[in-house]
């Protein structure tokens, strides 16, 4: 009995170091400096600027500054390699990495306090607004779902840019919606994603500036017409870009933010949600009632009766229709 109780005590004790541990680890993390490398290390690992001259690695001040100083300079092999790097050993920040998803969401990623300090931007960083001074929708409920980013109006083959430094994570076309889209997983702990994109210019494990072209935007998925669908993301649950973002200015706020608990949602729980409730589809030109079915995965005569069409052929441009 004595025995077990003692056995009980220490365990807890473990623990609480480990959550200690973990805490003090992830603080690491957001700074960009959770592990090092040695000098020699770096050397042998052979990074080369353009004109052909080696890079010392240097992360004295942690990865993110050498990334943000160095990283213009290097050719396209040595950001990756450098990339690879980071993936291989910053495993606590890049765990649940993915290229085949475009959502990997945590249950409750806020949970030892409520709310995460996030260091957005540090020393000499920048960031980039993707805004062509037409803004459609914002975050929050549309048309009876969860609509978890803004819309930006943009022409078909507009440049598209990294809002942050990062790594991308995901570069495909998504059948969910998105149409041809980019993830992004920056260094400061969140990732943007930027959807309907006409064309991919980057591909997973490529090492992003702030402001680097990653793709041209479109109307690719599920799209009304041009525009870029920009999302902020963190460890999968997606917050408001306007908390952040002075869309006015195209400047951050600050160069933190304290994001709490009741600030992200939970796309586990939403999307089972929203598997019940309606969803719509606005007519564009040229669309078939039979075409429109397709899409959804479900058929005309079913369409026919939500919406109560007696004539499928009927159909106006800018029609709500009701696919489920
Ligand atoms: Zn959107």
């Amino acid at each position: 009995m004595l025995v077990d109780n003692t056995r009980k005590a220490s365990y807890k004790i473990l623990l609480s170091l480990a959550t200690m541990l973990g805490a003090i680890v992830w603080s690491g993390v957001l700074q960009g400096s959770s592990f090092k490398m040695a000098g020699s290390r770096g050397e042998r690992f052979g990074l080369l600027d353009s004109t052909g001259k080696s890079v010392p690695i240097n992360f004295n001040s942690g990865y993110r500054s050498f990334v943000d100083s160095v990283g213009a300079t290097l050719t396209d092999s040595s950001r990756s390699l450098l990339a690879q790097e980071i993936l291989k050993n910053d495993s606590f920040f890049f765990r649940n990495w993915n290229t085949q998803y475009v959502h990997i969401p945590e249950k409750s990623p806020i949970s030892a306090s409520d709310s995460v300090e996030l260091y957005l931007i540090k020393e000499s960083e920048q960031f980039f607004f993707n805004y062509w001074g037409v803004f459609f929708w914002g975050y929050g409920m549309r048309w009876g779902r969860m609509h978890r980013g803004l819309d930006l109006g943009l022409n078909i083959g507009d440049s598209v840019y990294s809002s942050f430094n990062g790594i991308v994570r995901y570069a495909q076309f998504n059948s969910g919606g998105y149409g041809n889209c980019v993830v992004i997983r920056h260094f400061n702990g969140i990732e943007t994603l930027y959807g309907h994109l006409d064309k991919l210019l980057c591909e997973p494990g490529d090492l992003v500036l702030a402001g680097e072209l990653i793709g041209l935007g479109g109307t690719t998925g599920r799209s009304t017409g041009p525009h870029l669908h920009f999302e902020t993301r963190y460890r999968g649950n997606s917050f408001n870009p306007e908390l952040i973002i002075d869309k006015n200015s195209g400047n951050l706020f600050s160069h933190t933010y304290k994001l709490s608990k009741n600030e992200i949602t939970d796309p586990v729980s939403a999307s089972s949600g929203s598997s019940s409730s309606s969803r719509y589809h606005v007519v564009k030109s040229g669309e078939t009632l039979s075409g429109i079915a397709r899409k959804y995965g479900t058929t005309v005569s079913k369409l026919q009766r939500l919406n109560n069409i007696s004539n499928p052929n009927k159909l106006r441009i800018g029609q709500r229709i009701k696919v489920r």
